[in-house]
């Protein structure tokens, strides 16, 4: 899945050809990626609607837009298109008419007043598109986590969120409701750099051990934008390259191999939310 830092570079790219546009159209090929939006509702508010920003939540790009005032809509203004790519999708912008191989899979394109194209392009169609107002984006921002890379989050806020569970430490980071974009392979290298047993009970953290971990999430995932984003079969930045950033893996994908710190043995085990966990019993704890 295009996790926090492949998204985050995807608007960083976007941005500055977005913001300020007017999407002329829309064309939708398959309404199976909408959520909560018909299709007939989404292309006659995207006419004519004028790009006004563009943001990254947890995995998802936020295009902020200015609903046209002479097109009827049942939609209150302003209102947010809101992307998340499947792990087969891209979101891009186009200078040159796409190819037919480009089109094949083209799920969203909206042509822009600056004759250039904006494409979501999904070959399985994992990815979705919502349409919200003022209020739906209100409930939907109110369903998630903080960011972890908001300075807003200390580490006294994000030590009483993780002392507000009894669950598995991992199973709560990976939790979008507590904190959101750290998926699993950002949580297992984290637990591991902090030296956090990934099925210590979510409370028992010391604020050493919270704050620890913290930091080791906004290195990792900083490192990973840096980057550009982790290179997968489908995944295009906004300029459509390939990402470049391969984590150096400590614990993820490892399991049976030898600890590169200690070299005990690395144990896995899919007990906590049924997703593979790796870790090592004698540098977690
Ligand atoms: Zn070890």
């Amino acid at each position: 899945m295009p996790e926090l830092p492949e998204v985050e570079t995807i608007v960083r790219d976007l941005r500055p050809h977005l913001v300020g546009r007017t999407i002329q159209g829309a064309k939708l090929s398959h309404d199976d990626v909408l959520r909560g939006v018909t299709k007939r509702t989404l292309v006659t508010s995207l006419a004519g609607a004028r790009v006004i920003g563009m943001t990254r939540r947890a995995k998802h790009a936020v295009i902020e837009l200015e609903l046209s005032a002479s097109r009827p809509s049942r939609l209150s203004r302003p209102s947010r298109l809101i992307i998340q790519p499947g792990m087969t999708g891209s979101l891009t912008i186009h200078e040159e008419p796409l190819t037919p191989g480009e089109a094949k899979y083209a799920v969203l394109r909206a042509p822009l007043d600056d004759g250039r194209e904006l494409v979501y392009r999904d070959v399985r169609r994992l990815g979705t598109i919502l349409l919200l107002d003022e209020k739906g984006w209100a409930a939907y921002d109110a369903a998630l986590g903080p960011e972890p890379l908001d300075p807003g989050l200390t580490p006294a806020r994000f030590a009483a969120i993780m002392a507000s569970s009894k669950q598995a430490i991992k199973k709560v980071l990976m939790d979008q409701r507590k904190i959101v974009g750290v998926g699993n392979i950002y949580a297992n290298e984290a637990l591991f750099a902090a030296g956090i047993d990934p099925s210590k009970p979510s409370s028992r953290l010391t604020l050493h051990q919270s704050t620890l971990l913290l930091s080791h999430v906004r290195r990792i995932l900083e490192a990973a934008i840096a980057s550009q984003g982790t290179t997968f079969r489908d995944y295009r930045t906004g300029t459509g390259e390939k990402g470049n950033f391969q984590l150096e893996l400590f614990v993820y994908g490892r399991e049976g191999e030898k600890c590169r710190v200690c070299g005990t043995r690395l144990a896995h085990t899919h007990e906590i939310d049924a997703r593979i966990t790796v870790f090592c019993h004698r540098c977690q704890q």
